[in-house]
């Protein structure tokens, strides 16, 4: 597998790997510390291959068991810190783990797996290492890792990448960026439970790169933030365009302070205008590409480069050109293909398509399906049409909405809220700003039971206990208390008349 080779091959120089807060790790340390993590998984657990689970945020530890676990030949599930207890009990239920590396301070709860924090990882890395072979190494259709998304049904869908998904995007997007092995600097912020993560990781490790790790507390602080940028020398920026939205805020973030920066590579969520924008004033020189895809289908299956005419242009910026591995067409509500220039779901079909959800079999027959020459095809639920071998994106199918580049389905949100003590129903809205992105979420909620508190601080209540349910960035920045739902002549809620409320 390309960065395994990649990291053997860059641990003979003195290059780093990955640096975080001013600790470094060299890929030598990389190359050593994951055979020593390899070998302890496959002498502890010999052929019990079950994923290992590693919660945590940035921390350096991560990497070495991340590629530890490959040449195990062993999945890894990344749950970051930021996610609720509940949900990350959920996920370890459905994993039902033998390891869990645990770098957080949260105490997780009943499970039969072994926990190791970070002083017993020590332990583990103070072993004398032997030659490892090759032959554990995952391979073909073994997975890599699974990442959970936001689930309709309340519970996060566990999608499965394997080595051919990963080979078939990395060898078409490290073309795509014209990657060598310079040894220059990418920006490795978007946490490792997220699929864009995968960029920094596998096409910045598999090219010698140096991965500049920003943590969860830097991210929450603006100054801090911008001083690290500063001293980065980062050459490729790769983020959702939530964190450049961010950051252009403010004066400093130009190529006069950030003078090595080359390229931005933005995923996740619409591209706007206004950012290139922002951009092209700030950083004149630097390409800016806008990349598209699902989780599902392994991090990108389109991207392009923006130029001038795409931002004179009345249409919207396009999602690109698509991945050369994989076939992408736009079909009707009936599965045919729609003509060019014809709106339609965007479904894609090839070697970049996950086999599926973890344990749900329902889900997986929903979403994915094979193909007439018996490849594995994705729906993505995404509406765009195509224009000169272009695609443009238009929006979603279903609740699916992505807010700050989270991805987030609004009926997992609703469930939630249904569980919350005394709440007998929910409905949730986007909210929109003049730029027609959504800005924030809006809940209304009905009670089985009214009490004496005000409806301040019973919104607080509920934000509270939803807190220990879902991610916060899940969280509905406001919870409005209704009587009851108005209703439709179907005797269904009004969501058009509850929309017209949060206008
Ligand atoms: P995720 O699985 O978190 O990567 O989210 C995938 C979804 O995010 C896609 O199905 C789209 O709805 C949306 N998305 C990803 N990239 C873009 C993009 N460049 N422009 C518009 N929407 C995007």
């Amino acid at each position: 597998m390309k960065i395994l080779d990649s990291i053997e091959k860059f641990a003979k120089t003195e290059r780093a790997a990955v640096k975080c807060l001013g600790n470094e790790l060299t890929y030598k340390e990389l190359n050593e510390n994951s055979d020593k993590i390899a070998k302890y998984l496959l002498e502890e657990f010999k052929s019990d291959r079950t994923p290992i689970i590693i919660y945590g945020n940035k921390e350096n530890e991560i990497l070495p068991i991340m590629i530890g676990a490959l040449k195990s030949g062993r999945a890894y599930v990344p749950l970051d810190i930021t996610f609720p207890e509940e949900r990350v009990n959920q996920i370890i239920k459905e994993i039902n783990p033998k390891v869990i590396f645990n770098f957080t301070q949260n105490n997780l709860k009943t499970h039969d797996a072994l926990e190791i924090n970070l002083d017993q990882l020590k332990d583990i890395l103070k072993c004398e290492i032997s030659n490892l072979s090759r032959d554990t190494w995952v391979k073909d259709d073994d997975n890599c890792y699974i990442l959970f998304t936001s689930g309709s049904t309340g519970k996060p869908k566990g999608v499965q990448i394997s080595k051919k998904n990963i080979d078939s995007f990395t060898q078409w997007f490290e073309k795509y960026l014209n990657f060598d092995e310079s040894p220059n600097t990418i920006l490795n912020q978007i946490s490792y439970s997220f699929d864009v993560s995968v960029i920094p990781i596998y096409i910045g490790l598999g090219n010698g790169k140096t991965l500049f790790s920003l943590n969860k507390d830097t991210l929450e602080d603006l100054k801090e933030l911008f001083n690290q940028l500063i001293n980065s020398h980062i050459d490729c920026w790769v983020s959702t365009p939530a964190l450049a939205e961010m950051c252009s805020k403010f004066d400093d973030f130009n190529d006069e302070k950030i003078s090595d920066l080359t390229s931005f590579v933005f995923a996740g969520e619409v591209l706007t205008k206004k950012l290139i924008g922002e951009l092209t004033k700030r950083f004149s020189k630097a390409r800016i590409i806008n990349g598209y895809g699902p989780t599902e289908a392994t991090v990108l299956i389109s991207a392009i480069d923006i130029n001038k005419q795409m931002i004179e242009s009345e249409k919207s910026i396009p999602i690109g050109y698509p991945i050369e591995n994989c076939e992408l067409s736009i079909i009707d509500k009936n599965g045919n293909k729609v003509k060019d220039g014809e709106k339609g779901e965007l479904i894609v079909i090839g070697d970049s398509v996950s086999k599926g959800y973890l344990n749900n079999p329902e889900m997986t027959n929903k979403a994915f399906f094979k193909s007439a020459d018996g490849k594995q095809g994705y729906k993505t639920g995404d509406l765009a049409y195509y224009e000169e071998g272009i695609i443009y994106y238009c929006g979603r199918k279903d609740f699916q909405i992505k807010l700050n580049g989270f991805r987030i389905e609004i009926e997992d949100i609703e469930n939630n809220l249904r569980k919350v003590n005394n709440i007998n129903n929910a409905v949730v809205f986007p909210v929109f700003n003049e730029e027609h992105k959504i800005s924030h979420l809006t809940a209304f909620v009905v009670l089985n039971e009214e009490n004496e508190l005000s409806n301040l601080k019973k919104s607080i209540l509920i934000k509270n206990e939803l807190k220990k349910l879902i991610p916060s960035y899940m969280i509905p920045r406001n919870v409005k208390i209704l009587k009851e739902f108005p209703l439709n002549t179907n005797g269904k809620i009004d969501r058009k008349k509850l929309m017209e409320a949060v206008k």
